[in-house]
């Protein structure tokens, strides 16, 4: 696993083209050279925000993608469609979509595996809701979203994000994130794994410097320049806590 941690942000629905400031931010301030910044704004924004951000250190996501190359699926955007409009990573399997669009385990995998075939990096969103983990099913139903959904890909990144934590401003203490995360571990050795949900300046120190935590996926705190970037600098201080505690 890279010890560069990936601090990847999801603008959701969120975002006009006044919203580059924010961007122009994230790429004229001095980041620490322990995290990679990634930002994935709406589709509308993505080829504005990719080619702005070309040369920097800030990388452009995209937030879904379809599974086939082209044709006949109005609305939808292809992995070669987003590659060639700057993308260099795509998240899949969001639980907002899981919800939203009914995207099942085996649709996630196909899109991941349309990543792939872009060759472009798939982050792979999992994460069971509340009722699940108050009935004790938590390791199960990560167990089971892995198995279903994530194909034998190179260019890969899980995001551990349980759905009660995202947006709500609820996070799992660092032992829940450290149980799921070494689970998904033993599981993927090697895959860098993000966790995800109310991530914010505040507490990104103590959340990434989790074992097995290798960055962030922010929703909120990331539409604003100087929340993602305190969340990148806590890399910095997350790292040096670990060794501090080794
Ligand atoms: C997300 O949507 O992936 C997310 C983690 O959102 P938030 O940080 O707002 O909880």
């Amino acid at each position: 696993m890279t010890d560069v941690q990936l601090i990847a942000g999801n603008w959701k629905m969120n975002g006009l083209n006044s919203a580059i400031a924010e961007l122009d931010a994230m790429i004229a301030a001095p980041t620490s050279p322990a995290a990679g910044l990634l930002v994935c704004p709406p589709a509308t924004l993505l080829a504005a925000f990719a080619e702005r951000a070309k040369g920097s250190a800030v990388g452009i996501g995209a937030q879904d993608c379809h599974w086939e190359v082209s044709g006949a699926h109005t609305g939808d955007l292809s992995a070669e469609m987003l590659a060639d409009a700057g993308a260099t990573h795509i998240i899949v399997g969001h639980s907002e979509r899981r919800a939203d669009h009914g995207e099942t385990d085996a649709i996630v995998r196909r899109k991941a595996e349309a990543v792939a075939r872009a060759g472009l990096t798939a982050i792979l969103c999992i994460g069971e809701t509340l009722e699940q983990r108050d009935a004790g099913q938590t390791l199960e139903v990560i167990a089971r979203q892995l198995e279903g959904s994530v194909p034998a890909i190179d260019r890969l990144v899980i995001a551990y994000e349980p759905v009660w934590a995202i947006g709500t401003g609820r996070t799992p203490t660092v032992e829940q994130v450290a149980e799921v995360h070494a689970a998904i571990a033993a599981r993927m050795g090697g895959v860098q794994i993000l966790y995800g949900g109310s991530v914010k300046p505040s507490n990104a120190a103590e959340l990434l410097a989790v074992p097995h935590v290798g960055g962030a996926l922010v929703g909120g705190a990331s539409l604003k320049a100087a929340d993602f970037l305190g969340i990148a600098a806590a890399t910095a201080l997350a790292g040096a806590q670990t060794a501090g505690a080794s």
